[in-house]
């Protein structure tokens, strides 16, 4: 891929209409990044696809950057959603920047009996998927919400869309079995804390007409490991990794 930055805005995005940036943004592109005025990047903001743009240095401290020409145009994530319960810091971060990866569309973090983190920095969230999305080439940011409890979770749950409850107890079908045969459309994935969870909340997940409990194999996963693997079946077997054109135009596979 590239190796021209790539950064995410705000902003609407047209040819020749400049779009100032975030002070920490122009302080990466002209100090980390050492690029001058004229200098080619890559801009997104999730809405009108990706240009190539050439930044300019105003007055002071301030940057902008210039759009010139699309050069990708938008796509949607596939209309996934990742329930999870919190992890201590560093993991919370890490299964956000990997759901990101995994192109997931919305990320809810849910507060659980058993959840052992009781607070969630959801800018600092959003900051971390922002930076994976520029790195992973997805066209959009996935939204993080405000933590809920398990309950609400479920009670705001549209009751349309499947939800996969990764159940570590194992009464379930295998996840790739149950995937094997559904066809794409929006869904959740349900990936509970470090000491799983309570007895009451899989009693009541488990009445719940949406749910659909699978495992993810003989072994207990840490929830971050739950995580990443649950994303790649979906992905791999329903989702947008299916008809990802993989193979180069030269291929002779
Ligand atoms: N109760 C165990 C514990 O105390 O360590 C397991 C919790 S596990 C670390 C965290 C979450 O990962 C589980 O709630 C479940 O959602 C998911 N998980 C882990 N292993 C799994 C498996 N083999 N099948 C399905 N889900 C699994």
């Amino acid at each position: 891929m590239s190796s021209v930055p790539r950064i995410f805005v705000a902003h609407d995005l047209q040819a020749d209409e400049p779009v100032p940036l975030e002070e920490g943004q122009g302080k990466y592109l002209t100090r980390v990044m050492r690029l001058e005025s004229g200098a080619l990047v890559r801009v997104f903001n999730g809405r009108d696809g990706e240009w190539k743009a050439h930044v300019r240095q105003e007055s002071g401290k301030r940057v902008s950057v210039i759009p010139e020409t699309k050069t990708r145009e938008q796509v949607k994530t596939p209309d996934l959603t990742l329930l999870f319960a919190p992890l201590k810091k560093t993991r919370t971060d890490f299964v956000v920047e990997k759901a990101c990866e995994l192109g997931v569309r919305r990320i809810l973090p849910v507060m659980t009996e058993r959840t052992q983190s009781n607070r969630v920095r959801t800018d600092r969230l959003q900051a971390t998927v922002i930076e994976a999305a520029e790195q992973t080439e997805r066209m959009d940011i996935p939204v993080v919400e405000e933590s809920v409890s398990l309950t609400e979770a479920l009670s705001a749950w549209d009751p349309s869309r499947p939800l996969y409850y990764c159940d570590e107890a194992g009464e379930a079908h295998p996840m790739a079995t149950v995937l094997a045969e559904t066809e794409f459309g929006p869904a959740g994935l349900l990936i509970g804390p470090e000491g799983g969870f309570s007895p009451t909340e899989r009693h009541m997940l488990r009445k719940a007409p949406f749910i659909v409990p699978v495992t993810l194999g003989p072994r207990i996963l840490r929830a971050e490991t739950a995580v990443v693997s649950a994303l790649t079946l979906w992905q791999a077997l329903v989702g947008d990794w299916r008809d990802h054109p993989y193979l180069p135009e030269t291929s002779n596979g």
